[in-house]
């Protein structure tokens, strides 16, 4: 009788050993590149809680490819992005050269995946095809000459406004509710329709061409929060030729990207621009329109 159960416990444990060795030995599924070094953010801080997320499903090899400073000259700034499924920018600073937009422009339009987090929707206001993958930008001049504001009224009805006027614009940073627009779509499916996000600054007044854009989800810009009184903008996706893209305007600080929110949309966003599906199920600490949830310390 001893015998058999110390054979079935050494079954049991060779069972164990050989799930964690599966678990251990399978490698993540997309290579993702992202790109910092300049921004007006915290680019430091911000892009090894993003790196960590996403390592953390399992699905994603992450590199970091930092630019030269601010100070400095980009013209020998001439990445690869070969071999990557994804980039994703954290960037918002001076101009590449000319064949470092062309080869993202490439990467993009024959299926690469581009995610794009807050600032780095400021950047590179000149570059055309940049801002037809971003879909909306804000600020560095942007203007009517851009395209049109883009946003849901109280009726929930769909606005693109040319008025002219500036591009880019927030209140102050507060707690505010993400509204899901498009429930079906694989990135927000099995996520409540309302919920809180923790403290962010909520984009408003963005302009850009918005072609070939879905807004997943929107935020109220309250008035009281010197807002605009407008449901804006602020999940989409995009396509680019064969490319996916995922723009996500949270994101202003670490303690923005610790909410589990950001974190789920960050995590089903990249896999989507990479596979065209979301795998990942929705965690069960999702934040409600009541109380935001953050990772923050854990
Ligand atoms: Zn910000």
């Amino acid at each position: 009788m001893k015998k058999n159960l110390t054979i079935l416990l050494l079954f049991i444990a060779l069972f164990a050993l050989n799930a964690s060795t599966d678990i251990i030995l399978a490698p993540p599924k997309w290579k993702v590149l992202i790109i910092d070094g300049q921004n007006n953010h915290k680019w430091a801080i911000t892009t090894p809680i993003m790196k960590r997320y996403l390592e953390e499903t399992g699905l994603f090899k992450i590199d970091v490819l930092t630019t030269p400073p601010k100070d400095s000259s980009l013209d020998q700034f001439l990445p690869s992005f070969k071999g990557y499924d994804v980039v994703l920018s954290n960037y918002n600073g001076k101009s590449w050269p000319r064949q470092t937009e062309l080869a993202l422009e490439k990467f993009v339009s024959k299926g690469g995946g581009l995610v794009i987090i807050h600032a780095a929707d400021n950047s590179f206001p000149y570059w055309k095809a940049y801002n037809e993958m971003i879909g909306l930008g804000g600020w560095e001049k942007r203007t009517e000459k851009d395209g049109p504001y883009v946003y849901y009224n109280d009726k929930d009805e769909l606005i693109r406004d040319n008025t002219p006027g500036p591009g880019g614009h927030h209140g102050s940073q507060h707690e505010f509710v993400i509204k899901t627009r498009m429930q079906e779509h694989p990135i927000m499916k099995g996520l409540p329709e309302e919920w809180l996000h923790t403290k962010d600054e909520l984009y408003d007044l963005m302009r850009g061409p918005a072609v070939n854009m879905n807004i997943l989800a929107t935020a109220f810009s309250s008035k009281d929060q010197k807002g605009t009184g407008r449901h804006e903008p602020s999940v989409l996706t995009l396509q680019y030729g064969k490319g996916k893209i995922f723009h996500n305007m949270m994101g202003h600080e670490d303690y923005s990207m610790h909410c589990v929110g950001f974190i789920t949309l960050l995590q089903r966003g990249t896999e989507w621009v990479a596979s065209g599906k979301v795998t990942q199920t929705v965690p069960e600490d999702f934040p409600t329109k009541e109380k935001s949830v953050s990772r923050s310390g854990k």
